[in-house]
């Protein structure tokens, strides 16, 4: 019996072998001969992405350059440190792979200095919160007391010094107002390590208000001024942070996970650029960037020894084969292609707004300069939990979100995010947006609020009508037919070969 690896290759003439299903069958081969349960959940997960929309903002697809260098042995090496200061040996190769991450990474952002080993956005944050209070308080403490090993202070000092380390503030955007969970919301360390205030945007506008912000900052006096967002659609201006930063006496931290793709592709240029203008910037690499899940921080000279202690301070080993995927991700992200898809994910965010707004949508600051837009549901008598479920039954995935000051909280929420860099990626353009939005009113137009047992209304639950879901998983799916996600890729092959 041939294995599926044979049969793709007796099947397939010479001319139109493709390496990168040929690479897939041959590892789905591998991990089926172990687990054939899970080499099948990776296939489906191919089916499913396939057949929906992608509109969720945080989220994109990476090519398939960046998938192959993290399937090997780099996996297996233990190399805690950084390049040429580990403590493990055997570490050249990993060395190197590391080393042409961080040069990749710094030569794209125009960064002083780059590590590239946190595992994830809530990971960079802890590392870059740590270094910042290494570099601001324990070393001038230990400096004080005349000692650079923390392992001679007497127990006294020590516990004095982790009252200082233990007591200081930060200052970051609320997570009602699109701050993410590690800036500073209670359920979350970042606020039980740090006395934690939130700025909030305008109650009006729905805009940062950066007089406010540093009416708030001079009167709190935090260590760390922390910018940045998960859900907030404008740019910011970061010359303007710097001056606060400057004024109070902060260390600016930006946190763009969400808006690196736009910097790195040059869409987000001067005041709006926040590497040139913070003291550590932090991001995910598998959001806009369009790497492999990780993250990533970037920071200037002074805090380079500090950030590099990521491991033992926060971390453990990195992971090496994923350093080989960002490095990858980042070369792929100085070219002109990459910038010209940052491009058009701000311009199809734009249209995508312009449409909603067209068809009677309310948004969130009216408007956005980036990848996603908050759109209020309430208008169409949901809440965000029921919209999220009527679009999801469509075949369109996305986020439901909490608005600034939403009286429904954060579970079922008043809004949804809807952003572009998936389906940008799928090379959807100005007439897809036009389909998307339509198709977003139609389902919400279709969709009423459920019903308890009870007779009371049901927050999470819907009725969609019939016919409107019907025509809306055809227009779906008419959009995706033209826009095959990993076209090299052949579903219906790898489906019969591990699926049951
Ligand atoms: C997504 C996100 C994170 C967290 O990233 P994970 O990889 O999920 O840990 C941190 N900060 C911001 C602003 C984010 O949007």
């Amino acid at each position: 019996m041939s294995t599926p690896l044979q049969e793709y290759l007796e099947q397939t003439s010479p001319e139109k072998l493709n390496p990168a299903m040929t690479a897939y069958v041959a590892n789905l081969q591998q991990t089926a001969a172990v687990a054939p349960d899970v080499a099948e959940a990776i296939v489906r997960e191919l089916g499913t992405q396939r057949a929906h929309l992608k509109l969720v903002a945080s989220e994109n697809y990476c090519s398939l350059n960046v998938q192959s260098a993290m399937g090997n042995l780099l996996t297996d090496k233990y190399a805690e440190g950084y390049p040429e200061h580990r403590y493990y040996g055997g570490c050249e190769n990993v060395d190197t792979v590391e080393t042409i991450a961080c040069e990749e990474a710094k030569a794209l952002f125009g960064a002083e200095h780059a590590y590239v080993q946190p595992h994830s956005g809530a990971d960079a944050n802890l590392v870059a919160y740590w270094a910042i209070l290494n570099n601001k308080i324990e070393i001038p403490e230990c400096e004080k007391l005349g000692e650079t090993n923390l392992s001679h202070l007497t127990d006294q000092q020590w516990a004095d010094l982790r009252q200082k380390l233990g007591n200081q503030k930060l200052m970051g955007l609320d997570y009602y107002s699109g701050g993410h969970l590690t800036h500073g919301y209670r359920q979350n360390l970042s606020a039980r390590m740090f006395d934690s205030y939130s700025y909030t945007v305008d109650k009006e506008t729905g805009l940062l208000d950066y007089d406010a912000i540093e009416k708030q900052a001079m009167e709190v006096k935090p260590l760390i001024l922390l910018a940045g967002y998960s859900a907030y659609p404008r740019a910011i201006n970061f010359k303007r942070f710097r001056e606060i930063a400057d004024k109070c006496g902060a260390v600016l931290m930006v946190d763009m996970a969400h808006f690196a793709g736009l910097v790195a592709g040059k869409v987000f240029t001067g005041e709006y650029n926040p590497v040139e203008y913070a003291d550590v910037v932090t991001t995910t690499t598998h959001k806009t960037l369009r790497g492999p899940r990780g993250a990533l921080i970037l920071c200037k000279k002074e805090f380079a020894d500090s950030v590099n202690k990521g491991c033992p301070l926060a971390l453990g080993g990195p992971l090496p084969h994923v350093m080989a995927a960002k490095a990858v991700a980042f070369k792929e992200a100085r070219t002109q292609a990459y910038r010209d898809y940052a491009k058009r994910v701000q311009e199809n965010a734009k249209v995508l707004a312009e449409e909603c707004i067209k068809l009677g949508m309310k948004l969130q600051t009216k408007g956005t300069d980036n990848h996603l837009m908050l759109i209020d549901v309430t208008t169409y008598g949901l809440t965000g939990r029921q919209a999220e479920n009527a679009m999801f039954e469509c075949g369109v995935t996305l986020n439901r979100n909490t608005l600034p000051f939403d009286p429904q909280g954060p579970w079922w929420t008043s809004g949804i995010r809807v952003g572009t860099p998936a389906v940008t990626t799928l090379g959807m353009g100005k007439e897809e947006m036009k389909e998307i939005a339509l198709i977003i009113d139609m389902v919400l137009k279709g969709t009423k609020p459920g019903v308890a047992k009870d007779g009371k209304p049901a927050k999470g639950k819907i009725v969609l009508d019939p016919e409107v879901k019907k025509n809306a998983t055809e227009k779906v799916k008419n959009l995706l037919s033209k826009y095959v996600l990993y076209p090299e890729l052949d579903l219906d092959f790898l489906e019969k070969h591990f699926c049951k």
